[in-house]
């Protein structure tokens, strides 16, 4: 096998996120993006070394037996989205659960494994889920019409129109329908990523599942006249009022200015064209005011499980106790188990984020919620209460490495993980077990039915190692830290 060549074989393993491993007839094995178990696929070698060989899809000979006929969704395979619309949902469970396992079973050892792992939670909805979208406005083919939805598979320039998209609701699809028919009528340039010229860039819509409240956000750039931005704008909010299926209410329609040249959702200044900036969402019997760009689990029926989860894992712990709440974004963990402790501290990045959660705590009637605005690396330093108990629901690259040190400084005897990417976890976890946390429970929930992305939910308690843990550390240096931490805790 050289680089260049064209093989075929069978995927035979996918590991997180989204890698193949495929086997040729003649033994040879490549590591292949964006292929389902079972595939027989043609493969370009992009390299060739034995231990990391790699390939380039190039096409699926033949399904795989988990596939259905037709897949959920007819923007399947063009969409690059979702990756799983074609496998029955228990099988996309299957291959997610399995994924966890290959990745968490080998750090935490396969023992701690079995008698640990509870399983993997499923969505309540298996479609139209999101509560959230970022579709881009673009064209599919070089100069072909105005297109509105998500990127092609593959492409970092064509966009596919996802009128049918199953992981949104029939709202959702409304806005993007009407808003996609709406400007296409005018001479509209779309903002291109490579020269950074034109007007239409993003549409942000958000609609909450429990109260039906949508929230609508086009994102421009500002090259154009602000005389025919002010009747641009004007029509689209009438196009969109005018409507009469809406299921839900619309809550507000904005109108945001992004000038920057990275192809991101940024607030450069939002307009309020109708109604008010934010909607409401409920989680767990508790109310939350979402604002345009603030993080809030984009599932929220997902989310409910997600908390029960980790509230189920948290137990007794945080009765009565001090507790963390770190990467808090909204603040919704820290209120939903605000009843049961005696003071929660959130911790979030973002300060509208933390706006919010203030806010939605007093929305909710929780006056021993707290919450401080930094990165948790700095804001620990200058917390005094000590916690008894720490939530930890960080961003997808994990919790920063000298953070983690003052966490599992602390000493706690338990906390709960709570993570949006398994690979980081897994890093952490190594961690944390080389300072004499072991993991207690596990679990899996899945927030995102159609997609290869899962939520994993931990329990770690404070004890020391057993010998039989595999530790990525040096272990005299590791005795060394926890004679240390002896020393000092008499
Ligand atoms: N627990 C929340 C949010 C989890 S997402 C919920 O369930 O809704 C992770 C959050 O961490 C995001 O809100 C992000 O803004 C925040 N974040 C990222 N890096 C951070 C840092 N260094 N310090 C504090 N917060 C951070």
């Amino acid at each position: 096998m050289k680089r260049g060549d064209i093989v075929q074989g069978k995927v035979v393993k996918v590991s997180f996120p989204n890698k193949g491993i495929v086997e040729t007839e003649e033994g040879d094995r490549l590591r292949v993006k964006g292929v389902l178990p079972g595939q027989t696929v043609s493969v370009r070698v992009k390299k060739s070394s034995k231990e990391k060989a790699q390939g380039m899809l190039l096409s699926v000979d033949a399904p795989s037996d988990l596939e259905m006929a037709e897949p959920s969704c007819i923007h399947f395979g063009k969409c690059g989205g979702c990756t799983y619309q074609s496998l029955p949902y228990e099988a996309q469970l299957k291959i997610k659960e399995g994924m966890i396992q290959d990745l968490m079973a080998p750090v935490i050892g396969e023992d701690v494994w079995s008698s640990t792992y509870e399983g993997i939670k499923a969505s309540p909805s298996q479609f139209g889920y999101r509560n959230k979208m970022e579709f881009s406005f673009g064209d599919e083919m070089k100069d072909g019409p105005l297109t509105l939805g998500m990127h092609k598979k593959g492409s970092f320039y064509d966009v596919v129109t996802v009128d049918c998209c199953k992981i949104i609701d029939g709202d959702m699809r409304r806005v993007l329908n009407i808003t996609l028919e709406y400007f296409t009528r005018f001479e509209l340039s779309y903002y291109h990523k490579n020269t950074h010229q034109g007007y239409l860039r993003h549409l942000l819509v958000r609609k909450a599942q429990k109260t039906g409240q949508i929230l609508i956000d086009l994102v421009t750039s500002t090259q154009i006249s602000s005389l025919y931005e002010i009747a641009l704008l004007a029509g689209w909010k009438e196009a969109l009022l005018k409507c009469p299926d809406w299921d839900g209410e619309i809550a507000g329609i904005l109108h945001t200015r992004n000038d920057r040249e990275a192809d991101i959702v940024f607030d450069e200044g939002t307009e309020i064209l109708y109604g008010k900036s934010s909607f409401k969402e409920e989680i767990l019997g508790l109310s939350f005011t979402i604002s345009p760009f603030s993080f809030f689990q984009t599932n929220s029926l997902g989310a409910e499980v997600l908390y029960s989860t980790a509230r189920d894992f948290i137990a007794a712990g945080a009765d009565g106790a001090e507790v963390y709440d770190l990467y808090s974004g909204t603040g919704t963990i820290a209120q939903v188990i605000a009843p049961a402790a005696k003071h929660v501290t959130g911790v979030e990045i973002i300060p509208e984020a933390v706006e919010a959660a203030k806010e939605n705590a007093k929305l909710n009637s929780l006056d021993n919620c707290h919450f401080i605005a930094g990165d948790v690396l700095k804001v620990l330093d200058d917390i005094k209460e000590r916690p008894d108990y720490i939530i930890l629901d960080p961003p997808r690259d994990g919790i920063h490495p000298k953070a983690l040190e003052k966490i599992i400084d602390y000493g706690v005897d338990s906390l709960v993980y709570i993570s949006c990417k398994p690979t980081s976890l897994a890093r952490d976890l190594e961690v944390f077990q080389a300072r004499g946390y072991q993991v207690k429970r596990l679990a899996c929930v899945d927030m995102f039915p159609g997609t290869y992305h899962v939520e994993t939910v931990c329990l770690l308690s404070n004890r020391k190692p057993d010998s039989h843990i595999k530790l990525s550390l040096d272990m005299d240096e590791y005795y060394d830290i926890i004679e240390k931490e002896e020393a000092e805790k008499k």
